[in-house]
């Protein structure tokens, strides 16, 4: 019965997500900014997951007294793992649109970019250990700190180091740099993963833009991570740079503003 405690409330907080989503689909289509095709590709995105979502609770609800226990447990848990996915997407999906729309304003703050790397990094300790991963970061200890916004600082370095981990096969390494170029930190995201093709190379930092997919890869990603970050770096008056071989690796870097004052 417990089951069917976490059963309940489930579909409760599922319904109550999916009122929000599709209130959010309804704002979303009376910005005029978003293009047909984007929503095409949001209502595909969302759909799907809500179908399986429907079709695994219809199941519970009508076969409930054939369903073995662990028939039962699978089924809740792919109901709640879908359900996390949509959320996950949903959330990136508003933070791109209030990128795209400029409601977010950048906060510019001096700070330290070398701990926000290693806080960043120790995200991923678990993952990379899973991975038999190393995660190297390099920087020199007179590193100046940068001007930037912090928080959305580290929504960028986030997804950076998320692709490199996911992206790269176990036994490889992510290493993050940065060092002082000028009036600017460079920053460097390398790893030595499965690398991006050349022709998929000009479209990674489109939304919704996904490479094929290898199998136990990030199966759930959304294509906006890099959207988001890029509109980020841009917030920054800077520029993302990718350079990838197949097969090697990839990096990608961008160049943050060194804060003059004391
Ligand atoms: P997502 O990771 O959710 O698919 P992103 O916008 O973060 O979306 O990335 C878009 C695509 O670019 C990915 O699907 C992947 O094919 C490719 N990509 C991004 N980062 C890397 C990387 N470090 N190594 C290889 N491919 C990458």
């Amino acid at each position: 019965t417990s089951a069917r405690d976490e059963l309940g409330q489930l579909a409760h907080s599922f319904n109550r997500m999916a009122e929000k989503i599709v209130a959010n689909i309804e704002e979303l289509k009376n910005t005029d900014r978003l293009r047909r095709e984007l929503i095409a590709n949001i209502s595909h995105d969302l759909r799907t997951p809500l179908a399986s979502i429907r079709g695994y609770l219809e199941t519970i609800q009508m076969k409930s007294e054939h369903l073995t226990n662990e028939e039962y447990e699978e089924y809740l848990r792919i109901i709640s793992e879908t359900a996390e996915g949509m959320q996950g997407l949903v959330e990136q999906l508003f933070e791109l649109s209030k990128l795209e729309a400029r409601q977010i304003k950048p906060h510019f703050e001096p700070f330290s970019i070398k701990d926000l790397i290693y806080d960043v990094a120790m995200k991923f300790q678990h993952v990379a250990e899973k991975k038999r991963m190393a995660i190297k970061i390099s920087a020199p200890d007179g590193l100046p700190q940068v001007y930037a916004d912090l928080r959305l600082m580290e929504r960028a370095l986030t997804n950076l180091v998320e692709n490199a981990v996911n992206y790269t096969p176990p036994g490889g390494a992510v290493i993050i740099c940065a060092s002082r170029q000028n009036e600017q930190v460079l920053i460097e995201i390398m790893d030595t993963g499965r690398g991006i093709a050349p022709e998929d190379l000009p479209l990674v930092f489109e939304r919704f833009f996904r490479g094929r997919k290898v199998h136990g890869e990030n199966a759930n990603g959304s294509g906006l991570g890099l959207a988001i970050t890029k509109k980020i770096i841009e917030l920054h008056q800077s520029n993302i740079t990718v350079e990838s071989k197949l097969n090697e690796g990839s990096k990608f870097y961008f160049g943050l503003q060194v804060w003059q004052g004391s």
